[in-house]
């Protein structure tokens, strides 16, 4: 793993034993007769890594070394289309939300105003009528300011 990623040019696939390179295509290590079918530590690592969200998948995608580790590019590619499933789930259910919330403030803004002009008139008509009609709380902050 240390050899890979000192590598500018790395090869396709490296023994997990013996640290010996050879071509994507090797089923067996031509240094040891390590059987390279069998998926890499590194390699699992790397696609474990590749779920923590978008970007460690985006970047194994794009990186040439991983061109030919089918491995590590099926959780990639799987991680890409799992968060891009997530992330149009979450904006779409955001929109929703937003309208839904729009749509909450209007009618609270409606109800408000109404009730707003309610209190005015039925107030108006109170003072007018000479009575002293206490509001809850505000009525009471009144008496004191008065
Ligand atoms: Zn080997």
């Amino acid at each position: 793993m240390a050899a890979a990623s000192s590598n500018p040019t790395p090869p396709a696939l490296v023994c997990p034993k013996c640290q010996t390179s050879m071509p994507a295509s090797a089923a067996f290590c031509p240094g040891c007769g390590h059987a390279m079918k069998q998926i890499p530590p590194a390699d699992r690592a790397l696609a474990a890594l590749a779920y923590l969200t978008l970007v460690p998948a985006a970047v194994l995608l794009f990186l040439p070394a991983y061109r030919h580790r089918a491995f590590v590019r099926f959780h990639a590619w799987q991680s890409v289309l799992l968060w891009g499933a997530f992330g149009l789930v979450t904006i779409v259910s955001l929109l929703l939300s937003n309208v839904t919330a729009a749509m909450a403030f209007l009618l609270f803004g409606i109800l408000t105003a109404l009730a707003m002009f309610f209190l005015w008139v039925v107030l108006s008509l109170k003072a007018w009528q000479g009575e002293l009609f206490e509001l809850p709380f505000l009525g009471m902050l009144a008496d004191r300011l008065r």
